[in-house]
């Protein structure tokens, strides 16, 4: 079967990224005024790389011996080259409008599958035509060669919701292929090759009140063998080595037992590549931080999302104490571990006044890199369905973490952006300072 992956994007002056927020996808708009944008042009410029769980389906697709093809586009306009038997779409809130507007120009051509749960909770805006699926979807193969069924009995599907797999059984995927896009993060290093990864799927902490990756991946985790993994890393570092491998587990150190197993491996294997990696701080220990150094992972990143208990509390956040915090990250910077800061300013319980010591705490944690977003009620998330909040916005593409979209009951549309610029230009200069003062301290 010929097969297309279609990856739809808006225009945008920002980085779009649909392989974050469990595939609902964010927009790095750092704010309005020159450095805001000069900021978010540099994010764009320097990472990109596309929805895993849709690079995957295509890798196992190919592996069954299909004939498949990855395109990229962006904007509304868009002609098909030839003809596909299927043609999957890669669906995220951040470009939904665009992506849909795409579809509905396709339909006449192919059978369409939109990939991503997104979808699952639009569907009022989704054509009956095409069959939605959601969840883990990379899985869909395995569970085609399960049912002894194939594509063509999934067309009249409206939904399909696909869960569980078994990791073990899912294959590299092949990132030198011509047929995908080369993907980069200069601000990790720079290293000659950059490569998503995951391990682990699912999360089942209290945050998911507002986080998608709980909805999209699951509460139960699904964890890829050990084994599985090592061999994997090893052959891509036989391949591309000095290559910079970022996992992309919601939570890399959810088992804690298994990640510390799966550090001790890579770390025996002495691998030719370097690591990151996104956890919770909770789980972080002297142990822990020993084996992060043994198998070369050189950045962590972490949400802390608030200065304020009780902002965090109102929706949920799994946290632990400002003075576990500093304590960790300072035992980070100790041995020499990059650190990145996560923070959700403008949540429902905030006050302007919060949101700047936030940016202040954010500042005087000494974290290599500080991402501050703005809160974002999201469609499936117990949050949003609650309904306890009024939407504030025309397209579903403008919830991309960096605008409010929701009436805050104290700080408007304009303070929000205000206050995400304000964050941006203050952790920068921050750092600046610290350069300089570390500078005039070496000269003397
Ligand atoms: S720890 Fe919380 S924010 Fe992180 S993936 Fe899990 S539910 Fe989401």
């Amino acid at each position: 079967m010929k097969l297309l992956f279609l990856d739809i994007y808006k225009r945008s002056s920002s980085r779009i990224s649909k392989d974050t927020a469990g595939g609902y996808g964010t927009e790095n708009d750092l704010g309005d005024n020159f450095f805001a944008k000069i900021l978010s042009k540099i994010v764009k410029n320097s990472i990109f790389w596309p929805n895993l769980s849709f690079i995957q389906l295509m890798e196992e697709f190919d592996f069954r011996g299909h004939q498949c093809k990855y395109l990229k586009t962006t904007g509304e306009y868009f002609e098909l080259d030839e003809k596909y038997d299927f043609i999957f779409v890669c669906s995220s809130i951040v470009c939904f409008e665009t992506e849909i507007e795409i579809c509905k120009k396709l339909l006449k051509n192919s059978k369409l599958f939109l990939c991503g749960t997104i979808g699952t909770f639009l569907t009022h805006l989704i054509p009956d035509e095409i069959t939605l699926i959601s969840g883990n979807y990379e899985f869909l193969p395995e569970q085609l060669d399960n049912s002894k069924s194939n594509l063509y009995n999934l067309k009249n599907e409206k939904f399909i919701n696909v869960l569980k797999g078994n990791p073990d059984n899912l294959n590299i995927i092949n990132w030198n292929s011509k047929n995908l896009p080369k993907t980069k993060n200069y601000l990790l290093g720079n290293s000659r090759f950059f490569f998503p990864f995951i391990s682990t799927r699912g999360c089942p902490y209290s945050c998911r009140e507002y986080c998608t990756y709980p909805t999209t991946q699951g509460r139960k985790i699904i964890l890829e063998s050990n084994e599985t993994v090592s061999n994997k890393l090893f052959k891509i570092s036989k391949k591309f080595p000095k290559s910079h491998i970022v996992f992309r587990d919601p939570v890399f150190s959810i088992n804690i037992k298994y990640t510390k197993n799966l550090l001790k491996k890579i770390g025996d294997l002495r691998l030719d590549l370097s690591f990151s990696a996104e956890l919770h701080l909770k789980n972080i220990d002297d142990e822990l931080i020993e084996l992060f150094k043994y198998a070369n992972f050189t950045g962590l990143k972490f949400g802390i999302e608030s200065a304020h208990k009780n902002v965090r509390d109102h929706v949920n956040r799994f946290s632990i104490d400002n003075d576990e915090q500093v304590k960790i990250i300072k035992k980070l910077n100790k041995n020499k571990i990059k650190t990145v800061g996560m923070f959700i300013l403008v949540q429902p319980n905030d006050t302007t006044e919060s949101c700047l010591s936030t940016i202040n705490y954010a500042c005087s944690l000494n974290l290599n890199i500080a991402q501050f977003s703005i809160f974002t009620p999201y469609p499936g998330t117990p949050y949003y369905e609650k309904g306890n909040f009024v939407k504030n916005f025309k397209k579903f593409e403008e919830c991309n973490q960096y605008n409010l979209t929701y009436d805050h009951p104290t700080i408007s549309k304009k303070e929000a952006r205000f206050l995400l610029e304000k964050a941006y230009k203050k952790f920068i200069f921050s750092k600046f300072k610290y350069f300089f003062t570390a500078q005039n301290l070496f000269q003397r």
